[in-house]
């Protein structure tokens, strides 16, 4: 079980092959998303934003569904992978397999590791070693980047 889950966190920490930054299986424009999304998801997907602290409702979104990117609907996070961390920002402990890619930034001088859709290359937040079990990892994850779905709603259709 352990083994398992190590590898699907493994696979899903690395892009998959042959995705290079910026090469995505869905590829809009900066000047399409800005068209298709408000500003302040614009800003954390397509420029690296990150929204403030605590201003998010889903931080509050305690019920069981899926998280998904709020660009294209791509599934990120099980509701069961969700937990308070005290951050102001909704936090996972591990996203669905295969649904994020991740790179190193040095915005903040040290490197962290900046986590985005593995569908559209939407940002959605980054990665630290600081979670809980199983995995020790926390995603950080911007709100408005992510939209929810309960439990017994149809997901919708990725965007083309
Ligand atoms: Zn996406």
């Amino acid at each position: 079980m352990l083994k398992t889950l190590t590898a699907l966190i493994a696979g899903a920490a690395v892009p998959a092959a042959g995705v290079a930054a910026g090469e995505f299986p869905l590829k809009k424009s900066k000047a399409e998303w800005k068209r298709l999304l408000s500003p302040e998801a614009y800003h954390v997907l397509f420029e690296e934003g990150t929204e403030r602290a605590g201003t998010s409702p889903l931080n509050a979104e305690k019920r069981e569904g899926t998280f998904l990117c709020a660009a294209c609907a791509n599934p990120l996070f099980a509701s069961s992978a969700k937990y308070e961390s005290g951050t102001g920002w909704p936090s996972f402990w591990q996203p669905l397999p295969g649904a994020i890619g991740t790179s190193t930034d040095f915005k903040l001088i040290l490197p962290r590791t900046e986590y985005h859709c593995a569908h559209c290359g939407g940002h959605q937040g980054h990665v630290f070693d600081d979670g809980p079990r199983p995995t020790g990892k926390r995603y950080c994850n911007n709100g408005v980047a992510l939209a929810f779905v309960p439990q017994g709603t149809a997901l919708p259709a990725l965007r083309t």
